[in-house]
């Protein structure tokens, strides 16, 4: 038996501080989403907390998402659960409703980790996920344009057996290239799971992630032996030092307290255990 463990985060962006009690509310209604599945395993707890998100239009994931260089949003997402190391991926949906959706069909279908684009959408459509006009995401242009940036959001779970889990969505950077997809839903640069070691999830400069592999890495060093805190301070220590970038992460190892650690003002998370 282990003890059920659950954490969730909004995003390590720059946001006006008047905002963020707004922020944290939304975090700790999606913990709540979430630790009401945690019976029904780490992967459900995780998706849900991150399903509810996805309609929180503060933060930088679904409705309310940032917006790319043609003012259209575009969106990632991923799931990873770390039993059998399956993994599935969305990047760039434009009309799919809940993207965190998408990526589980993606991962329980098995045939490809990462599917992007009209043929992600495609995917959607033939296999029941529900599907939205790309307006549906837009709800205040002036501020997804400037300020929506770097709220990404993500959770990582433990259940009682042991099992581990990581979702993640977003709509990645503001004045992205169409087409550009993020660490998001990269198994092993903005997340990664595995039972035997630990579940991790990053948010911040995508680019960066993805250069550093920096989620596997962080599995590789809970592999040998680090704490899941000094873990996620070493992960941020390395994404300043290496890449000059900024983020946050949060960690759930296989046994023991959440951790988050992060190198802007503010990153907006919630624990349950
Ligand atoms: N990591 C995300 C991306 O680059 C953005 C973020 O977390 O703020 O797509």
């Amino acid at each position: 038996m282990s003890r059920p463990a659950l954490i969730v985060h909004g995003g390590a962006g720059p946001v006006p501080v008047a905002e963020r009690p707004q922020r944290q509310a939304a975090v700790e209604r999606a913990l709540a989403a979430g630790w009401a599945l945690i019976g029904s395993g780490a992967l459900a707890a995780a998706v849900a907390a991150v399903r509810h998100l996805e309609d929180e239009p503060l933060l930088n994931a679904g409705i309310g998402a940032c917006l790319n260089l043609e003012g259209d949003v575009e969106l990632d997402a991923g799931v990873m659960e770390g039993s059998l190391l399956r993994a599935g991926g969305v990047g760039a949906v434009r009309d799919v409703r809940h993207p965190i959706d998408l990526a589980m069909e993606v991962m329980k279908d098995g045939r490809h980790v990462l599917l992007v684009g009209d043929g992600a959408s495609r995917f959607a459509r033939s296999h029941g996920v529900e599907l939205c006009d790309p307006s549906t995401f837009i709800i205040d242009r002036e501020r997804q344009q400037h300020g929506a940036e770097g709220d990404t959001v993500g959770a990582v779970a433990r259940d009682s057996e042991g099992h581990l889990a990581v979702a993640v969505s977003t709509g990645g950077v503001h004045n992205k290239w169409p087409g550009r997809i993020g660490d998001s839903p990269i198994p092993g640069a903005g997340m990664f799971a595995d039972d035997r070691f630990g579940a991790v999830c990053g948010t911040g400069q995508g680019e960066a992630f993805m250069r550093l592999g920096l989620a596997r890495l962080m599995v590789i060093e809970l592999e040998h032996g680090m704490d899941p805190a000094a873990v996620a301070n070493g992960a941020i220590a390395l994404l300043e030092s290496a890449m000059h970038a900024v983020g946050g992460v949060i960690v759930v190892g296989r046994e023991g307290s959440p951790q988050a650690a992060f190198n802007t003002p503010a990153m907006p998370f919630a624990v349950a255990e």
